[in-house]
C-alpha cells in the first residue's frame, strides 16, 4: 500500500520506525500572511529543523514522521518537503484544524470546507495523508464543527486522525462520541495526549472503545519515565498494537523568532526522548523487542489499512 509523504508516494513498508505526532514548526498563519518569508525566513527556519530531523535518523534509525501541524497552527508544506529532502526523514503532512475561531471554518457549510481538504489530499501537488483536530475543553460547538468536517473528508478518504486530547477533562472519550454519531470507525482515531494523565482505566476505557492511543509529550524529566511504565503496563495487558510513541516536540515555533536572527526552539536532541529513555525503560521492564517493533512500525500499517 503506498501512502504520500510530502515527497511523494511511498510504500507503507518503507516507512520504519515512525513518530506518530510531531510538529517541524508552528506558525500563526496571520504574521505568515503579513511578513513571510521575512517571518520564518525559510533559508534560516530549514537548517535548524533539519538538523533536529537528521538527528534522529542517523542516531536511531528514526525513518518517518507524521508532522501533526493542522492549518491553524501555519502548516506550511513546501516547507515541510524541503525540510524532508534536507533530512532524509520522510514526513507525513496533516490537514485539519486545531481549537480555535476560525471564522471562514464557522460561516462555510462543513461540506464546502470538507471538499477543499479532500481535493488538496486527492489532487494537491503535495497531499497530506492524515488528519487532525482538537477538542481541549469540554466540546464545544466549533470543536464538534471540525470533527464533523472531518467525518466528512474521513469518508471520501479513509484517512486516520490524530486527536488532540485534554486527559484531564477526559476529552477523549467525547472525541470517541462525536466521531461515532457520524460512524467513523474507532481503528481509524488517535487519542493524542491521553497518557498525559497516567490514568490507566481512562485510557484502557478509550482502548477498549478500538480506538489506538499515544504517549507522547516526552521530555528530558521524571514524567517520561511514569508514561514509560504507563505504557509497560498497557503492553503487559495486551495493547501494544494499539500504541504509537511521539513526544509533540515543536523542532521550531516562530515566536522564538526577532527581526534579525533565527532561534531553535528546542535542542537537536529534542525528538530522541522515545528513544534515549522509554525504550530503555521497556526494556529493562522486560518488554519484547516484537512489541516495541509493532509500536514503532507495525501499528501505522494496520492503521491505514
Ligand atoms: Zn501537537
Amino acid at each position: 500500500m503506498k501512502i504520500n509523504t510530502v515527497t511523494g508516494q511511498v510504500d507503507i513498508t518503507e516507512l520504519g520506525a515512525t513518530l506518530i505526532h510531531e510538529h517541524v514548526i508552528c506558525s500563526s498563519p496571520e504574521f505568515m500572511q503579513a511578513f513571510h518569508p521575512r517571518w520564518n525566513d525559510p533559508a534560516k527556519v530549514i537548517p535548524i529543523v533539519a538538523e533536529r530531523l537528521k538527528y534522529i535518523k542517523e542516531k536511531h534509525d528514526v525513518k518517518t514522521i507524521v508532522d501533526g501541524t493542522p492549518l491553524s497552527l501555519g502548516r506550511d508544506l513546501d516547507l515541510l518537503k524541503r525540510v524532508s529532502e534536507e533530512s532524509g526523514v520522510y514526513i507525513i503532512a496533516s490537514t485539519g484544524f486545531y481549537t480555535g475561531n476560525c471564522f471562514t471554518l464557522c460561516k462555510a457549510s462543513p461540506e464546502c470546507v470538507a471538499d477543499w481538504l479532500i481535493d488538496e489530499i486527492n489532487n494537491g501537488s503535495i497531499k497530506p495523508a492524515f488528519l487532525k483536530c482538537a477538542v481541549e475543553t469540554p466540546l464545544d460547538g466549533y470543536q464538534a464543527r471540525v470533527i464533523h468536517i472531518l467525518s466528512l473528508v474521513m469518508k471520501a478518504t479513509n484517512l486516520p486522525v490524530f486527536a488532540h486530547s485534554n486527559p484531564g477533562r477526559k476529552t477523549g472519550l467525547q472525541i470517541l462520541d462525536e466521531f461515532a454519531k457520524y460512524d467513523i470507525p474507532m481503528n481509524k482515531i488517535i487519542v493524542g495526549h491521553s497518557a498525559d494523565s497516567l490514568d490507566l482505566e481512562y485510557n484502557i476505557e478509550l482502548l477498549n472503545r478500538g480506538a489506538y492511543i499515544s504517549v507522547d509529550r516526552l521530555f528530558r524529566d521524571a514524567s517520561s519515565l511514569k508514561k514509560a511504565g504507563l505504557a509497560a503496563e498497557l503492553i503487559r495487558q495486551g495493547w501494544a498494537n494499539k500504541l504509537f510513541f511521539a513526544h509533540d516536540g515543536i523542532c521550531y515555533q516562530d515566536y522564538m523568532n526577532s527581526k534579525t536572527e533565527v532561534y531553535a526552539h528546542e535542542p537537536v536532541d529534542r525528538l530522541a526522548v522515545v528513544h534515549d529513555t522509554v525504550l530503555p525503560f521497556l526494556r529493562e521492564n522486560g518488554i519484547s523487542e516484537e512489541s516495541i517493533n509493532m509500536i514503532l512500525v507495525k501499528n501505522l500499517q494496520t492503521l491505514f489499512e
